[in-house]
């Protein structure tokens, strides 16, 4: 048994604690804020077993001049925004080609797949089952080339990772969906997916059960986490293992420890309309760039991806997103003053850092989760746990790939 310090109180930090004390570690947890009230509040709450390929960068030249032009909604930049992370987003549009993206999705496909077993136990011990839905989400489908498309990638899917997904038709689509008032020709019922109607709920259910289980949690900064004799020390709290959890704010950190993490940060912003009918299950948009999730707070619009060092106050990306809900829905007003932003922590090869930080005992990375940190958090938790109790890790994920790559 050993005392470990975990970073980071969002879904990968609290499941990191709660994968190390399930074999008997003492854990610790440092956040400088609650549990789950970051990245990890602010998703569209899909607990996804179909996302069994990472999100690649649109390469396509109609995407990239659309892209370049500010026109479109799935990925919108700003120079400083862009400048900023440059050679990351360069490593991340090459890794978005054939060859390296199949070889990512082998990896990613394996981890998405084990999402809902990992999850599923700690819902139940968490007594979370009131917040979570597990009939799956709607992807629409507006003409027959998107239609057919989507067929062929629902049977890929199937065939490959075992995906179970169904197409429906815009009279099945009416009847599973009487909220939608527009003609839609069609769906995707990606229907072995979960969801949560309050993901920052879910995480503090989690680390509600961390503590009950007798785990710390600690208030404090972990900025300033050094070595002390053999131990890590942040912010007075001491641990013989240190793990990095901090999602996108990660890389400040590691770069203090000799790990410079080339880090593509791509903001999302959401909001919540009131609805008197709201739809029974998320419908993802994707022709509009947006996910419409029902939440306890109200529909939750979510935005794809935008490259900005700050973030806007009326996003033209959740102006559309908006815009393309009223024409779906009968949407009331919004509950937020303002939208809610955040950072996706997007490695450039697609795959998150779960493992050793070279050349550091003791100190170990766990963070780079991208559009689906709150899925795989207990995933890669419990391939860290075991690392950390002398197991192998997973080798296409250790923080070592960066350095044998010069970055
Ligand atoms: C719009 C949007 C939609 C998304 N939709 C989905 C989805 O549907 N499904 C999905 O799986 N994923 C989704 N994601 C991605 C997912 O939310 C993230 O991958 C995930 O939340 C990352 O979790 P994390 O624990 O690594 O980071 P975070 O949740 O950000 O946690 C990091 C923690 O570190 C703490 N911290 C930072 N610095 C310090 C410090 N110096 N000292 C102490 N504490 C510190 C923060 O307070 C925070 O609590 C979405 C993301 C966005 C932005």
């Amino acid at each position: 048994m050993a005392e470990v310090l975990v970073l980071g109180a969002g879904m990968v930090g609290v499941t990191t604690g709660l994968a190390l004390q399930a074999r008997g570690h003492q854990v610790t947890i440092i956040d400088r804020g609650s549990p789950g009230r970051e990245t990890s509040y602010g998703n569209a709450g899909l607990i996804q077993t179909e996302a069994v390929e990472p999100y690649a960068m649109p390469l396509q030249p109609a995407a990239l001049i659309q892209i370049a032009m500010g026109r479109g909604y799935d990925v919108k930049w700003n120079v400083p925004g862009l400048a900023a992370q440059v050679g990351a987003v360069w490593k991340y549009a090459v890794n978005s080609l054939p060859a390296a993206h199949r070889r990512a999705s082998v990896t990613w496909g394996k981890l998405i797949r084990q999402s809902t077993e990992r999850h599923g136990p700690l819902i139940a011990a968490a007594g979370a089952d009131n917040i979570i839905r597990r009939d799956g989400y709607i992807e629409l489908h507006r003409t027959a080339a998107k239609l057919q498309k989507a067929q062929k990638n629902a049977e890929r899917f199937m065939t490959e990772f075992g995906v179970q997904a169904r197409l429906i038709d815009r009279a099945e689509l009416r009847a599973m969906e009487p909220s939608i008032k527009a003609d839609i020709l069609g769906a995707t019922h990606w229907s072995d997916s979960w969801n949560s109607s309050d993901p920052g709920a879910l995480v503090a259910a989690y680390a509600a059960l961390f503590q009950k289980q007798g785990g710390r949690i600690v208030n404090g900064d972990a900025g300033d986490l050094h070595r002390k004799g053999n131990a890590w020390v942040a912010d007075e709290a001491t641990g013989e293992h240190a793990v990095v959890a901090l999602g996108p704010w990660s890389p400040m950190l590691t770069a203090r420890f000799g790990l410079k993490v080339p880090m593509v940060y791509k903001r999302g912003y959401h909001r919540h309309y009131r609805m008197e009918a709201a739809p029974h299950h998320p419908i993802a948009d994707f022709g509009n760039s947006v996910v419409f999730s029902p939440m306890r707070r109200g529909l939750r619009i979510a935005t794809a991806a935008e490259l900005t060092l700050h973030p806007r106050s009326t996003p033209p990306q959740l102006r559309h997103g908006e815009e393309a809900a009223r024409e779906l829905f009968d949407l009331g007003a919004p509950v937020e003053a303002e939208p809610w932003t955040g950072r996706r922590p997007c490695m450039p090869d697609m795959l998150p850092l779960v493992g050793r930080i070279p050349d550091q005992p003791n100190l170990w990375a766990h963070f780079g989760h991208g559009h689906q940190g709150f899925t795989l958090g207990p995933v890669t938790a419990e391939i860290l746990a075991d690392e950390l109790d002398g197991g192998e890790g997973w080798e296409a994920l250790q923080p070592a790939r960066l350095k044998a790559r010069k970055g």
